[in-house]
């Protein structure tokens, strides 16, 4: 008889994943006072908090620690708090849909506003540090990341994914064309479809790693994915300096061909990464750094943290401008997302003077 050990993390990651998948694909009711109850909704809420805890414990990279730790703030800002401040937000098509789906349907506020996000800052606005499924594949999903299939055969299944892209824009443009059947016509059976294929994906995450989805099927993934290419964010390569280790290769979940994009571009600009920023940490050169609207737009007197939450934040909070006509807060978070493009607070600089003024001389001292 072998002595083979029970993987825990595996085993109660096998266990989330069909609860979660449950969710959607089977909910269970029960009669609770009188009322019926599906006590596998919205699994998410406390599957995320508690394998995120198991995270946190057992991951060692200082930078993914951080990102565990932003990811499940941002998960509670905006798919807890947000959700329930605003549970609906409007459509170009006149309609209004729940708003923990709209970042993920085409022509919803939210989604134009991450459009806008993606562009500055890549593919990290949302599938690498903001999105509830990179919350849960993350998490619950993380313990099989060492099955994700790599090489060159499952790098060309990337392009699956633009049948989804297409079909989503194709939507778009009958949603504009026909605003009053649209969704009964064609929408409501797409979403169904897609949902159907995002929840069964965390079924096969034991055999195929915890990424698949984002790398061969999401929409969204393709959509966000031109953002990558045509915006700002891309990884900077200093090729001279690689030592063809394959070290980046390795901790890479989206399955880039890293050292390829290095040696024949000189950068990872790629509509697959959504800047997890593993390669970058682990490169033992520091071949690898992160470029996007910081580097266009140089700052004044923000740093780059700063820069990024007032970009976001501005730009989440400029959503009111169109949820809340008439409110000057609209207007305020979208004056916040130009400080954070721009590096420039103005009533930094205000500060900056005042304080300058009434500090003493270098070398005086206080009695002098
Ligand atoms: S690729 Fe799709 S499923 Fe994956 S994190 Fe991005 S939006 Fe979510
Ligand atoms: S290329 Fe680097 S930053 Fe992009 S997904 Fe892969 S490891 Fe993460
Ligand atoms: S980890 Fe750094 S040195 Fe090694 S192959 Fe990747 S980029 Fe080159």
């Amino acid at each position: 008889m072998g002595n083979k050990k029970i993987n825990w993390a595996k085993l109660f990651s096998i266990l989330g994943l069909i609860w979660l998948a449950s969710s959607f694909i089977h909910p269970l009711h029960v009669s609770l006072g009188g009322k019926m109850v599906q006590i596998n909704a919205y699994p998410e809420i406390y599957l995320i908090p508690l394998f995120g805890i198991w995270r946190l414990r057992t991951e060692k990279q200082p930078y993914q620690r951080t990102r565990i730790k932003w990811m499940m703030g941002l998960f509670f800002l905006y798919w807890v708090l947000l959700f329930n401040l605003y549970p609906q937000v409007p459509f170009v098509d006149g309609t209004t849909h729940t708003t923990y789906l709209a970042v993920h349907m085409v022509g919803s506020l939210p989604f134009f506003l991450m459009l806008i996000a993606v562009a500055f800052m890549g593919k990290r606005a949302d599938c690498g540090w903001n999105c509830p499924c990179v919350f849960d594949r993350e998490t619950i999903g993380f313990a099989f990341r060492d099955a994700t299939l790599k090489g060159d055969f499952w790098w060309r299944f990337r392009h699956i994914k633009w049948i989804g892209m297409i079909i989503v824009w194709g939507y778009f443009i009958y949603m504009l064309l026909d605003p009053a059947h649209a969704y009964q016509r064609f929408g409501e059976t797409m979403y169904e479809t897609i949902l159907w294929a995002y929840y069964l994906s965390f079924l096969i995450i034991p055999f195929t790693g915890h990424r698949s989805f984002c790398r061969w099927g999401c929409p969204w993934a393709a959509t966000w994915g031109v953002l990558n290419l045509a915006g700002f964010y891309k990884i900077k390569a200093d090729a001279e300096k690689c030592i063809d280790c394959g070290l980046c290769e390795r901790e890479c979940d989206m399955g880039v061909p890293i050292r390829n994009l290095i040696s024949e571009k000189g950068m990872i600009r790629s509509t697959e990464c959504m800047g997890c920023g593993r390669c970058v940490q682990v490169c033992p050169k520091e071949v690898l750094t992160f470029h996007d609207y910081k580097d266009v737009f140089k700052s004044r007197n923000l740093s780059p943290l700063e820069r990024n939450i007032r970009l976001a934040g501005g730009l989440t909070v400029a959503g009111l401008i169109v949820l809340e006509p008439g409110s000057p807060w609209g207007y305020l978070g979208l004056a916040f997302f130009f400080t954070g493009l721009f590096g420039f607070c103005p009533t930094y600089a205000v500060i900056g003077t005042v304080v300058k003024k009434v500090k003493p001389p270098a070398g005086r001292s206080k009695d002098q």
